[in-house]
């Protein structure tokens, strides 16, 4: 007799990832036809269910697409926006098990064996709870497919987009394995599959019938894996690789080369502001913040300043970072790029407040980062900014290079 649940693996990915991280913070656009645009904004890089249905396709140049839907909605890619929600779903999905493994930026493999215990339900509920939860928190929809081997429950995955759940237990094998085709195998390429329909194959179910020798023959190592993982046999673990990061680096190198410390200033604001953004994202804190300059002849040099307690705020990474500036920063020397480090990470737990500390000046400063972040989605990374950096804005590609080494007048 065949154990239906020999392994339990879910594959979970989320639907037309770009658009859906658009759509959460655009609720108002939502049914309408849209499409998510490279930077440059020539091709396409997610697009709507019903574009894709109309023949949309990823990469497509946009005046194509604006030839057969002239009112085709573009919006810009925002990658930190979705690497924020990136990192949002697979937190949920760890609360569901420890065991997950990332596989892309909105794809990862779930170990669910031995949870039905836990959570007193069947396999195909417990996806479908993983989906109503992230869709729930996060407003965006996943696909999610269940079975015994990790490509079995990438193929499952596929069958019901979007939105759906679909689960394939090594007793339904034999009926779900001659609905698919060789190509929706995945890890078979097109000379593979070229090469098994030569011998006579259609599906799958013609695959899993050959014999174990005839598979090593034609297809070697691969080949076998597959074939087992076909046949319900688990081959491919389930990973969990989390690896809490280390230390967040934002940088920013010019040209021309120059000397002049409001100029540098500036620059190293704005990558302040966008590790605080990273920090804030991660849902970590800082203890150590870190200045690093590189000259003209690409020399490096590095100062850092700790803090008495760890920190999520802009203003105090801003003031460890004017303490490093104006104890080191060296005066009259060229530099070609600046940067700003932090190390010492710990997880956001919160805030604990020493006995000289002011809750209420944390809590304003914690409200306004938040308020921050609002815009930020809102209206962009650009949207809110602080005074010295902003000043950048008056050195965008369009402005004469003989602007570009202008002085400022920096605050302290
Ligand atoms: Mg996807």
């Amino acid at each position: 007799m065949v154990v239906p649940w020999p392994e339990a693996i879910a594959h979970c990915d989320a639907d037309s990832f770009f658009l859906s991280c658009e759509l959460a913070r655009r609720p108002e656009l939502k049914g309408k036809p849209a499409v998510v645009v490279g930077k440059l904004g020539s091709c396409v890089l997610a697009k709507s269910h019903d574009l894709k249905i109309q023949g949309i396709q990823t990469a497509m140049p946009i005046w194509e697409v604006k030839k057969r839907f002239p009112n085709v909605i573009c919006l810009q890619a925002d990658f930190a926006w979705y690497n924020h929600l990136s990192a949002k779903m697979f937190a949920i999905l760890s609360n569901w098990t420890p065991d997950v493994e990332v596989y892309s930026v909105d794809e990862a493999f779930l170990d669910l064996k031995g949870l039905r215990r836990l959570y007193k339900m069947d396999y195909g509920q417990i996806a479908y709870a993983i989906k109503e939860d992230i869709k729930r928190q996060l407003g965006l929809t996943v696909s999610v497919g269940v079975s015994v081997s990790r490509t079995l429950a990438k193929m499952a995955g596929e069958v019901n987009k979007p939105d759906g759940v679909t689960v394939i237990s090594a007793q339904e094998l034999s009926s779900w394995l001659p609905k698919f085709s060789l190509g929706d195998v995945p890890g078979f390429g097109r000379n593979t599959v070229a090469l098994l329909e030569k011998c006579g194959l259609k599906t799958c179910h013609d695959f899993v019938q050959l014999s174990e020798d005839k598979v090593r023959s034609l297809l070697h190592k691969p080949g076998l894996q597959l074939w087992k993982e076909l046949r319900g046999q688990k081959v491919f673990s389930v990973e969990p690789a989390f690896a809490p990061q280390q230390m967040i680096t934002r940088t920013s190198s010019f040209q021309p080369l120059t000397a002049d410390q409001d100029f540098l200033w500036a620059h190293t604001v704005r990558q302040l502001e966008r590790a605080v953004d990273a920090l804030r994202d991660n849902e970590q804190r800082t203890q150590e913040v870190a200045l690093y300059l590189r000259d003209r002849a690409f020399h490096h040099s590095g100062w850092s300043h700790r803090l008495p307690s760890s920190t999520n705020t802009f203003s105090d990474c801003l003031e460890a970072l004017k303490q490093i500036w104006r104890r080191h920063f060296p005066a009259g020397k060229v530099f070609r790029s600046t940067g700003v480090t932090f190390f010492r990470l710990s997880q956001d737990l919160g805030q604990q407040f020493s006995l000289f500390e002011n809750p209420g000046l944390f809590l304003r400063q914690d409200q306004l980062e938040q308020a921050k972040r609002i815009i930020k989605n809102r209206y962009g990374q650009l949207a809110i900014r602080s005074a010295s950096s902003l000043r950048l804005s008056q050195l965008g590609p369009n402005v004469k290079k003989s602007l570009r080494a202008k002085a400022f007048n920096v605050e302290w």
